[in-house]
């Protein structure tokens, strides 16, 4: 019996070290200067100059908050962010790039504390990985045009999908519907 706990705990570790080394190993960014404004500037067009390129003009763009959230893996606080009580109808854009990402349609109360969604607002707009951080296995969303972390997305959600889209109201803006 003994030598059964043992091992059970044995593979625990185990576990937990193999989720650690798997999640945040590309993290420590914040003393990265890249240098890379000279090399890669080809066809200055309007559309990659509204959206930053290096850590650097991520920084000069977003709030402290949105930055360790959006380009940080980062999670603000349950029920502190500014969208997860909010019943208007709208549409919630990425707070690094404007894209669309959500619409109020698709929101529901899951009672997190977070804003929740069953569906992005299009197909594609919204990229998922796998994220093994804090010993736990996650769906990690981020948007797919500038790559700004969401939130996670779960498989306990209402119907139609099934799905819990959970975003930290810091990686949105939210763009209120004209009144009817
Ligand atoms: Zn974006």
């Amino acid at each position: 019996m003994k030598l059964l706990l043992a091992g059970i705990a044995l593979a625990a570790v185990a576990a937990v070290l193999a989720g650690c080394s798997g999640g945040t190993s590309e993290q420590p960014k914040s003393g990265g200067q890249a240098k890379s404004e000279g090399s890669g500037g080809g066809t200055g067009d309007a559309a990659t100059a509204a959206t930053p390129k290096t850590e650097e003009e991520w920084k000069a763009k977003l709030t402290p908050e949105q930055y360790r959230v959006l380009r940080e893996q980062g999670t603000e606080r349950a029920f502190t962010g500014a969208y997860w009580n909010n019943h208007d109808a709208g549409a919630y854009r990425c707070a690094g790039c404007g894209e669309l990402l959500f619409k109020s349609d698709d929101k529901f109360d899951s009672g997190t504390g977070w804003p929740s969604f069953t569906q992005p607002a299009k197909d594609g707009v919204v990229a998922s990985e796998e994220d093994t951080s804090h010993g736990m296995v996650r769906s990690e969303v981020h948007c797919a045009k500038c790559g700004g972390h969401l939130g996670h997305v779960f498989d306990d959600g209402p119907k139609p999908t099934g799905l819990r889209y959970c975003i930290n109201s810091v990686s949105l803006t939210f763009e209120k519907a004209p009144e009817k």
